[in-house]
């Protein structure tokens, strides 16, 4: 049996899925798994594709005190105990930099590369390295795929690339790249399928989960996005606050006394939806909660989910269609009802019933914007990516560009 494996490695965690590899190329999932709780309670638990489960197993810490160790358990599950030797692996990376327009085949002088983006994103990319250069040494042989969040962005034209600071910090890196581009690429392609008539036309896609933030495209390709430097910019989400002013920064630093780190972890932990409710960092307590608090919290999402819909609507010139993803555009109708509240302008209207169905069209019938549902699958664009490279050959492996 022929599989992918693919990786999203975090701080904490390190999450994985089988996908098996069917005639013509299809990919069919088979295992979805994570080790949790490194360095605390390590934990390994995996399940079928039915969500039937496969394993729950508790470790010492010292048996899992790090990433590699992670993977290693997990790698060892898969090969000794469920017969998976997976053909390649694909991994999640958050950062490409300037450098990757698309996924690469990873070797020892690209994992350099890929270090050199580390204080692009601290917090992340170091993590989604580690299981890169363990199973490079343990298992050389291995074709490993590296897929990049920033990629499917690289598009933007230098309007939407650049902030008004020296050029010299651009050439440096300090761009506009743009998160979550593996759920916008695989809406993209999604699209002529679920709705062709407007699948080359001028859409935003909203990513709505515990990261959120929103993508417009024009013809499948990113244009503009609400994230920027790093994953903070943008909208609100459940731990960091989106868009904020700079002059917040020096303020928490010149009047609080708060050093760069405290303020990177205030930044990524502290904000957002959790920040500012006081209450939880999860949209459906929010929702649940009668608290003032949550649901100001809850208000000031969607306020800020319809604002930065505005911007991007301008960025296109227009508008052609609105789509929901991710854990909260998927499953809350509340927020999908909120969110088209704030578009209305646009002439948008909700079918109240498709949307409490989690229907894929959910705008009414008079609507002058179709608003669709379409559920993202990251993880199987990481696999497509990790396949189609394997099958094309090493000969991508230079299509990078150089940074400037
Ligand atoms: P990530 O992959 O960034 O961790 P997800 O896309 O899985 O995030 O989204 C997770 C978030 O989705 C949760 O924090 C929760 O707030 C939200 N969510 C999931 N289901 C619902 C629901 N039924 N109603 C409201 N919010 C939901």
């Amino acid at each position: 049996m022929d599989t992918i494996l693919v990786v999203n490695a975090g701080s904490s965690s390190v999450k994985f899925q089988v996908f098996v590899v069917e005639g013509e190329g299809r990919l069919l999932r088979m295992i979805k798994g994570q080790v949790e709780g490194i360095g605390s309670r390590p934990r390994l638990r995996a399940n079928g594709a039915g969500g039937d489960p496969m394993a729950d197993r508790a470790y010492p810490i010292e048996a899992i005190p790090d990433v590699p160790a992670a993977m290693s358990v997990a790698g060892e599950w898969l090969r000794s105990e469920v017969r998976v030797n997976p053909l390649a692996v694909g991994h999640r990376v958050v950062h490409g930099g300037p450098d990757y327009e698309r996924p690469v085949l990873v070797d020892h002088g690209v994992v350099s590369r890929l270090e050199r983006f580390v204080a692009l994103a601290p917090l992340h990319q170091p993590h989604n390295l580690a299981p890169i250069r363990s199973i490079l040494a343990n298992f050389p042989t291995v074709p490993q795929v590296a897929c990049f969040d920033t990629a499917f962005h690289r598009t933007h034209g230098p309007l939407a690339d650049h902030y008004a600071i020296p050029h010299q910090l651009h050439a440096e890196g300090v761009r506009r790249y743009g998160f979550h581009g593996l759920s916008y690429e695989y809406i993209s392609r999604s699209l002529p399928q679920i709705a062709p008539d407007i699948a080359k036309r001028r859409v935003i896609v909203a990513h709505l989960g515990s990261g959120a933030s929103m993508c417009a495209m024009k013809d499948g390709l990113s244009v503009e996005s609400t994230m920027g430097f790093t994953a903070l910019d943008g909208l609100p989400m459940g731990t960091r606050p989106g868009q904020l002013d700079p002059g917040v920064v020096l303020y928490l630093i010149s009047e609080k006394g708060m050093a760069a780190a405290k303020v990177q972890e205030f930044l990524y932990r502290d904000c957002g939806l959790k920040g500012l409710s006081g209450v939880s960092n999860d949209m459906r307590e929010l929702e649940a909660s009668t608290d003032p608090q949550a649901r100001l919290a809850v208000d000031y999402f969607a306020y800020r989910v319809g604002l930065n819909a505005g911007m991007l609507a301008a960025a296109l010139q227009g508008l052609d269609a609105f789509v929901f993803t991710a854990g909260i555009g998927e499953n809350s109708s509340g927020i999908r009802a909120r969110v088209a509240e704030q578009l209305r302008w646009l002439g948008v209207t909700l079918d109240e019933a498709e949307n409490a169905r989690h229907s894929s069209l959910i705008s009414g019938k008079n609507s002058l914007i179709p608003v669709y549902v379409i559920p993202t699958d990251e993880e199987l664009m990481i696999a497509q990516h990790t396949l189609s490279l394997l099958m094309n050959g090493h000969s991508r492996n230079t299509r990078h560009k150089r940074v400037s």
